[in-house]
């Protein structure tokens, strides 16, 4: 008989701890990951992280934790090394955390690492140099406390691999989005965040309000609605964003379990469902959420990359979601006052009756939640208003005009629209102007008091936005074509930006270093305002997270409505002020301002006879 031969052999380390890597480290942001994941877990209070050509070339993390022993740090890229698990009564903790001592192996696999730390108690530090898995040098060496860990050619020897990654600014937003997530979950620990040498995150340890502001900018906290509730089953605290801060694109939505970053669209689900009425249907509102509940009542995917989760009652999860977004919106006035039930359905969950603590009923009890769900005799989801259609019906033409202005839109898309055109629906109404800033008239119960710029940005708003979606902004190419020059870094900027003009009307091309020709703007816009526009444009984005992709749009837009609101100047003729007040509620979100601030309000009948005594 002719010997079969044998053909299975062992993958040699070398490439078996390459296949493995791949798992865990896909690009430079999961390096950044796994390292900033890292020194929270020693108890840094100072975090920096360092990039170089969007984390291709360079992600390193310096932090003040607890350092390592020379033979520590040694160990620590070994696989299955971790100081983090010691015993099976641990392994919840792999579940919920993802400890799997891991993410170092797997680094050092693939890039050219090097890191120094000490232990506060230690004398001298520990200098280490790894490359593909091998120990190229490791010596004692000065360092302060903590650890710096550089990791620098991120799949040097897997060309495939580095082939693979996408451009410097995607790898880049995905860098920021990790980043943004870890700071989020530790408000109370201080980040920085260079790229080249330039700073671009100085995070200050604060509480989440601070740190979604150090993100997002200042001018967010005026959008920020607080959420916090607490059941014997969840807790939820954090923020969503008022309507009008929703987003065309997602991008500013995170929840976190038990301080953990998880996506799931079955709770995104709950909570948008909960704007109902008071956003567009494909609108993405803000939220940074903290759920805390019984990690034994979730399963968190142990796969690293992976952030989905599992609950074991989903529909209690779904609906103590989405009534606390809702009692939130409530409660801040934005969504009229509701009634919360739960559908029997629910009530009847072994969640919703399982016994409880003495303890943990008193903490409860005085909860929102808590009285909701636990009345009897629930019927589900009482009647809900839609306040967005309350004020289209106070003020009744809304709708009317609304057709006839999508009509109107549709037939001709490229004609400049005019706020002083003749009015479709002639409303025999007084309106009274206060000094050409605000507009008064009556409704059936009062009197509606309507600010005049706040009104014409909000309709610009609209319109740019609705020209935006179709692509069809008009543009207008200037007779003598314009220079425009800026500083590097706001070159950098408009050059990541030109796309997003170009969209609203702007033809703008590179031209040199730093310099760029200015060749069309938007129809709209008056001459000599071309300069003005795009610096703003640029000193907005700057103050902006540069991940807010969706969040650039939009700013772009409220930026344009402003500039053209601003050079319309007052209101003389009744026809024009009727106009106005006809296409703001012909409007999707009439009660605000791009920006937030309120375009009308209204003072009833009452209040009025009140004043008269
Ligand atoms: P895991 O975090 O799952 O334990 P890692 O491979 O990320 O696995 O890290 C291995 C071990 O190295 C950790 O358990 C920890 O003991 C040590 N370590 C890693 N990074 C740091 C750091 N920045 N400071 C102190 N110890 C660290
Ligand atoms: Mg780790």
């Amino acid at each position: 008989m002719q010997a079969v031969p044998d053909i299975i052999q062992l993958l040699s380390d070398h490439i078996a701890n390459q296949i493995a890597a791949g798992e865990v480290i896909q690009r430079p942001a999961s390096a950044v990951k796994e390292l900033l994941e890292n020194a929270i877990d020693a108890g840094a209070t100072e975090v920096q992280l360092v990039l170089k050509d969007a984390g291709k070339e360079l992600v390193q993390v310096i932090d003040n934790g607890s350092g390592m022993s020379p033979t520590d740090a040694r160990m620590s890229f070994e696989r299955h090394a971790t100081s983090k698990i010691r015993d099976i009564n641990d392994l919840f903790s792999i579940r919920t955390m993802g400890f799997r001592g891991e993410a170092l192996a797997s680094i050092a696999a693939v890039a050219q690492v090097e890191m120094k730390t000490r232990k506060q108690e230690s004398e001298t530090g520990s200098h280490l140099v790894i490359e593909a898995t091998e120990v190229k040098k490791q010596e004692p060496c000065a360092a302060p406390q903590g650890t710096n860990i550089m990791v620098k050619n991120l799949f040097f020897n897997v060309p495939a691999r580095r082939h693979f990654l996408k451009s410097n600014t995607t790898e880049y937003r995905h860098i920021v989005d990790e980043f943004t997530r870890v700071a989020l979950a530790h408000p109370q620990v201080a980040f920085r965040l260079w790229h080249n040498g330039v700073e671009q995150y100085h995070l200050e340890a604060g509480n989440l309000k601070t740190r979604i502001k150090g993100l997002l900018g200042n001018a967010y906290e005026k959008n920020l609605v607080p959420v916090e509730e607490k059941t014997e089953f969840l807790n939820i605290s954090g923020f969503i964003g008022k309507p009008e801060a929703a987003t065309r694109t997602r991008g500013m939505q995170f929840f976190f379990i038990n301080n953990r970053f998880i996506r799931s669209a079955y709770l995104h689900h709950a909570l948008v469902q909960a704007y109902e009425g008071l956003i567009e249907k494909e609108a993405f509102p803000f939220y940074v959420l903290f759920l805390e509940i019984d990690p034994a009542r979730v399963d968190v995917n142990v796969h690293p990359t992976k952030q989905e989760v599992k609950f074991e009652d989903d529909r209690l999860m779904y609906a103590y979601l989405n009534a606390a977004v809702k009692h939130a919106l409530a409660k801040y006035n934005i969504a009229p006052s509701l009634d919360f039930t739960l559908s029997p359905e629910i009530q009847q969950l072994s969640s919703v009756q399982m016994p409880v603590t003495q303890d943990s009923r008193q903490e409860t009890e005085k909860g929102y939640l808590f009285n909701t769900f636990t009345q009897k005799n629930q019927a589900h989801l009482a009647v809900k208003k839609d306040s967005l259609r309350e004020w289209k019906e106070l003020y009744k033409i809304a709708d009317d005009i609304a057709e006839q202005q999508t009509q109107a839109d549709s037939a001709n898309m490229v004609t400049a629209p005019s706020l002083h055109k003749e009015p479709e629906t002639v409303n025999a109404k007084g309106i009274i102007s206060i000094q050409g800033s605000m507009l008064v008239t009556t409704v059936k119960s009062g009197l509606m008091l309507i600010h005049i710029r706040r009104a014409q940005e909000r309709i610009w708003y609209e319109r740019l936005l609705a020209e935006w979606n179709n692509g069809s902004t008009p543009s207008q190419q200037l007779l003598f074509p314009l220079s425009y020059e800026t500083s590097a870094q706001d070159a950098l900027l408009l050059t990541e930006t030109l796309a997003d003009l170009s969209r609203i009307g702007f033809d703008i091309s590179p031209f040199g270093q730093n310099t760029f020709v200015v060749q069309g703007v938007p129809t709209e816009l008056p001459a000599g305002e071309e300069k003005h526009v795009l610096d703003e444009v640029i000193e907005q984005l700057k103050h902006e997270a540069p991940d807010a992709v969706a969040k650039r749009a939009e700013t772009l837009l409220a930026n344009m409505a402003r500039r053209l609101s601003r050079n319309m100047g007052g209101l003389q003729y009744q026809e024009g002020q009727q106009a106005l007040i006809d296409e703001l509620f012909a409007c999707s979100q009439p009660e605000y301002a791009p920006d937030g601030r309120k375009v009308f309000t209204l003072v009833k009948k009452e209040d009025l006879e009140g004043m008269l005594g």
